[in-house]
């Protein structure tokens, strides 16, 4: 006799988080889910997703493992421009700080892109921003350029 696999598995999330879910769906913001394992099943999947994309982006680019767990632990928390400088903040579960990463222009047009944090071109920071949140970015723009001139 074949055991049959089970095809669910239970874990415990703590009370706030399944509320705040619960609260989410409830309100019609997040009403694309029915139930709040619903969108704790989409947020694990596109963690999932995420990784999968750094480790192809890794290989692409011939970055080391170091790189991949370092670039698995960020998320761009926000966009905003100073002094003329785009600045992109990156959170870091590493250490829990949030790094700013400055994007420029070099005399030669070239794309600069600097970690204040870290004061380097080529930390981990700079490799999440060069390879994972521009490529992102570019798809958004893409995205909303496209959809205005479909508006006009
Ligand atoms: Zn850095």
């Amino acid at each position: 006799m074949t055991e049959k696999k089970p095809r669910w598995k239970s874990v415990s999330i703590p009370v706030e988080v399944w509320e705040k879910a619960k609260e989410a769906i409830e309100s019609g913001e997040l009403d694309m889910y029915h139930t709040p394992s619903e969108l704790i099943i989409d947020a694990a999947r596109r963690r999932i997703e995420e990784l999968e994309k750094i480790k192809v982006v890794a290989e692409e680019y011939e970055l080391s493992e170091e790189d991949v767990k370092r670039m698995a632990r960020m998320e761009h928390t926000n966009v905003a421009n100073v002094n003329g400088k785009t600045l992109i903040a990156v959170k870091d579960r590493t250490d829990g700080r949030i790094y700013d990463v400055f994007l420029s222009r070099s005399p030669h047009g070239q794309l600069r892109i600097f970690c204040d944090g870290d004061k380097s071109f080529d930390c981990a920071h700079v490799k999440y921003v060069r390879y994972i949140i521009i490529p992102k970015l570019n798809e958004l723009i893409e995205y909303y350029r496209k959809k205005k001139k479909k508006e006009e």
